[in-house]
């Protein structure tokens, strides 16, 4: 392991640097990679940001993402910078599985390796960690990293205000989970300082979607919702064939959990999708529940107590039927 002083005194000149982020990015993954990529190429470092898959419309208008480099639309290109990397920055993500075949790549490379992660139970990969379970979101410890531990805190432009505003508002869903606490707000106040526009990037997450986008929620709530009384828990699971029908595209199923579980009395939501490769499950609970524990246990996934995901090399309607038969074994935990 590295210590500061010694990863500081690498990022002293200009580095060959890959960023990457875990499998079909969200607000933080994204959030918090363009953030440290917008600190680092103020410093002259020939940075890059590489997604190991596509991600939704609503985050293409971040600072730096026309830069960006999608590793399954550019493989070729991407393995040749992993290869050539002198550091690898691995955000939002903790085990090489999260970034597909680039975990290989990741693996293989003498690149120093940093994390930069808010997930349970790293796997031993990197070099340098910058972890904390307790952080909001990814974006929280990339601005740390750079004030704190790189005492940069003047090179937290707008552009890097931006990007790491949009990765702490998307993982605490608006600044309203347990672990967005006053230190969260102090950071967000600053960011705000440095340039981040509120408002606009509110707008720019959650007032941005096509029309097919809320008619395929509609769609989901009128004819999807089930709700299993016994257990407290609500389940929305959607086929193939019904994406395609709303032309639903990445990232427009995100969120729709959430109303599942904002139904009273509701501890666990359920949102299960058949994808062309897999089935995949997303998982929000309340309070002390552990959705990740199912997730880790069943369906080879994992994730946060309250929010976590996993998939199934089965059909839809044998996971549905899986998922409820674990019920049961939970109901303690779910009627108290
Ligand atoms: P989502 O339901 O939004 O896809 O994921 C919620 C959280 O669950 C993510 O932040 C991530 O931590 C975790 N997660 C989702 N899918 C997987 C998965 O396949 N494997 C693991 N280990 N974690 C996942
Ligand atoms: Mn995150």
């Amino acid at each position: 392991m590295l210590d500061i002083a010694s990863l500081s005194e690498l990022l002293n000149q200009p580095r060959k640097i890959v960023i990457t982020t875990h499998h079909k990015p969200d607000g933080d993954a994204m959030g918090s990679s363009l953030g440290l990529y917008n600190y680092l190429v103020q410093q002259g470092h020939h940075a890059i940001v590489i997604a190991p898959t596509d991600y939704p419309e609503f985050l293409w208008w971040m600072p730096g993402n026309e830069e960006v480099i999608i590793y399954t639309e550019k493989t070729e290109t991407a393995a040749r910078l992993i290869a050539e990397a002198e550091i690898i920055f691995c955000l939002d993500f903790n085990h090489l599985s999260r970034i597909n075949q680039m975990g290989e790549l990741v693996g293989e490379s003498s690149a120093v390796k940093v994390m930069i992660d808010h997930h349970l139970e790293p796997q031993d990969f990197d070099d340098y960690r910058y972890w904390n379970i307790n952080a909001c979101a990814t974006a929280q410890l990339v601005y740390s990293f750079i004030v704190e531990e790189l005492k940069h805190p003047e090179l937290v432009n707008a552009d890097v205000a931006t990007c790491l505003y949009t990765g702490i508002m998307t993982d605490s869903a608006s600044f309203r989970l347990p672990n967005t606490t006053a230190a969260v707000h102090r950071i967000v106040a600053n960011l705000i300082d440095a340039g981040a526009v509120n408002w606009r990037i509110h707008e720019l997450v959650y007032s941005n979607a096509p029309e097919n986008r809320l008619r395929f929620l509609g769609y989901c709530l009128s004819n999807k919702l089930e709700i299993l009384r016994e257990y407290n828990t609500a389940l929305i699971s959607v086929t193939k064939e019904e994406l395609k029908k709303y032309e639903s595209n990445t990232g427009d199923t995100e969120g729709i959990v959430n109303y599942a579980l904002s139904i009273t009395g509701i501890r666990l939501a359920a949102f299960i999708v058949e994808r062309t490769d897999m089935v995949k499950l997303s998982l929000r609970s309340t309070g002390e529940f552990p959705a990740n524990e199912i997730c880790k246990r069943y369906f080879n996934g994992g994730g946060h107590r309250n929010a976590a995901g996993g998939q199934s090399g089965r059909s839809l309607e044998e996971t549905i039927q899986q998922f409820k038969q674990i019920l049961p074994e939970y109901k303690t935990l779910l009627i108290q």
